[in-house]
């Protein structure tokens, strides 16, 4: 499947196949607004299946979420039908409002306007850290 390349927007590739929904998810871009093509199960040069996902007109989105959902993929943001900026995505370092944490015992969950925030203690495992009682929540089991 060819789908035209867009003029001005954002690019997300390499997206680990099957990944691209949650992708567009965190992403939550305005599905009334933006002309989103998603295209699932591409065949990757590197590696297997993919997801794509490209949107029109969008150029802010928020990467730190992007990097916990899949930090394989990568991020080019398109101007002028040329890619004017190519991100590589990674782990962010601490993150807020995204995992929840699942110790009933955590002042996130009795506390409902604590917010959630998590420090990556490990790269290679994608472990995460609760800020308030140490517990460990693995990225992709969110
Ligand atoms: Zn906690």
């Amino acid at each position: 499947m060819e789908i035209n390349s867009i003029a001005k927007g954002i690019v997300i590739d390499h997206i680990k196949a099957g990944y691209g929904m949650k992708v567009l998810e965190y992403l939550d871009v305005d599905m009334s607004k933006n002309t989103i093509a998603f295209i699932m199960n591409a065949i990757s040069q590197k590696h297997g299946r993919k997801d794509v996902i490209k949107i029109e007109n969008l150029t802010n989105v928020d990467i730190t979420v992007l990097g916990l959902v899949d930090h394989s993929a990568t991020v080019n943001i398109i101007d002028d039908h040329k890619i004017v900026k190519k991100i590589k995505l990674s782990l962010p370092e601490k993150v807020t409002n995204v995992i929840k944490c699942k110790n009933p015992r955590c002042v996130t969950s009795t506390e409902h306007h604590v917010p959630h925030i998590f420090h990556l203690v490990d790269e290679e495992t994608e472990e995460y850290r609760c800020e308030y009682c140490d517990d460990i929540v693995k990225a992709g089991e969110r």
